[in-house]
């Protein structure tokens, strides 16, 4: 089957092919309909050789979706061809935290060697995945997989940041969404969804702003600019809260540039939330921010929280903006993201039928 794989530290990722894989005890075999490019990928592709962590090659793609392909021994309830999303934090499922469906924080899962498809383990970006458990894939039922495979990631990692921030998010309060690209564009959509707070959206690229009013956004602004820009834009940004600071800042970029803007942005007893992987932290102290101001740095999200994502997209309430790319392609999505041009969330499509692909 083809699989696109990152192969040689620095270098970009290449399709190549690779042995269908065949689903052993309590394995599931997908057919992937459809597979998600994350701006966590290029991370983990721009890390030097002695940070790098996940093997090589690493087939790629921990946004995946697919048909039920076959069936390893022992598994039951699921029938060959059901149309499935994959749970990507996969965990040992027996720890405290999996027990409560929080696999993203699995307590033995890097003791175990237990890494997600695409970030250690072989990604969705293939003809076929391999899924480890059963338990990691819920019912897709006659949703589009295109557009809802980034429900795994770019909608689980948003919901899970926002949800812990609901009871703050009252009317009157005001949210702000630093970098509404794949993951933020879809923040804004949750936050209208679940709250009545007031979304502001910020990013450095005038379209992805315009992107962020189009789903939903109150106010958008593009920052980044000038010393002087910058405090005006903060003063704007004030005013809109009336002058009591913003109740809580979703960071999806995470340097440390928009780290302190969060910073400065946040109100008394505010949230200051960073989801991108960038290097930023947030230096919480009694003169230094706001009273009782927080900061945390969640991670991905848990199998009850997908549930409630997907019942968001089955309602019509949220809507991932995605473009498509052949699998032969899929080099040049990543080219796309890395230049900023992607609108919303990139998805990578085998094309199985022109190869004639089969899993036997
Ligand atoms: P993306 O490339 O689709 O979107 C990033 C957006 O940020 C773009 O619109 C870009 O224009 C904007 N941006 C860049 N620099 C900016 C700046 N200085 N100020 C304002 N906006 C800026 O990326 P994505 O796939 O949505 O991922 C976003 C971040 O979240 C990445 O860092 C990714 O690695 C991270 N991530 C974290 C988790 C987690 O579990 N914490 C999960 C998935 C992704
Ligand atoms: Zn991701």
């Amino acid at each position: 089957m083809k699989a696109l794989q990152y192969r040689t530290i620095g270098s970009a990722p290449v399709l190549v092919d690779v042995p269908t894989p065949v689903p052993g005890p309590g394995q599931v075999l997908l057919r992937v309909t459809a597979a998600g490019v994350c701006h966590s990928d290029q991370f983990v592709m721009d890390l030097p050789e002695d940070q790098y962590i996940y093997g090589l090659p690493l087939t790629l793609g921990h946004e995946g979706a697919g048909t039920v392909a076959a069936l390893g021994e022992g598994v039951r309830g699921l029938e060959i061809g059901e149309s499935v999303l994959v749970y990507g934090p996969w965990g040992c499922g027996r720890c405290y935290r999996c027990s409560r469906g929080e696999e993203n924080y699995c307590e033995h899962a890097a003791a175990e060697g237990i890494s997600p498809p695409g970030l250690g383990a072989p990604g969705a970006m293939a003809e076929y995945l391999l899924i480890d458990d059963s338990r990691h894939l819920v019912p897709l039922g006659d949703l589009d997989p295109v557009a809802s495979v980034p429900l795994t990631d770019a909608g689980l990692t948003p919901y899970h940041a926002i949800k812990r921030s609901l009871p703050q998010l009252i009317p009157g309060s005001v949210a702000v969404v630093i970098g509404v690209g794949g993951l933020g564009h879809v923040a804004v959509q949750i936050l209208r969804a679940i709250s009545a707070t007031t979304v502001i959206a910020l990013d450095t690229a005038g379209d992805k702003v315009e992107l962020a009013q189009a789903v939903g956004a109150h106010h958008g602004f593009v920052t980044g600019g000038e010393a002087a820009e910058m405090t005006a834009l903060e003063e704007e940004i004030r005013a809109l809260t009336g002058g009591r600071g913003v109740t809580a800042v979703f960071d999806f970029v995470g340097i440390q540039a928009t780290t302190d803007l969060a910073s400065r942005l946040v109100a008394v007893a505010g949230e200051v939330v960073i989801v991108g992987v960038g290097p930023g932290t947030v230096n919480i102290g009694f003169f230094s921010t706001p009273w009782e101001s927080s900061a945390r740095a969640p991670y991905w999200g848990s199998r009850p929280e997908l549930m409630e994502v997907l019942e968001l997209a089955r309602s019509g309430m949220i809507h991932v903006e995605t473009e498509r790319f052949s699998l032969d392609d899929a080099p040049h999505a990543y080219e796309r993201l890395r230049a900023g041009t992607i609108r919303g969330r990139a998805v990578i499509v085998p094309d199985h039928d022109q190869h004639g692909e089969d899993a036997s």
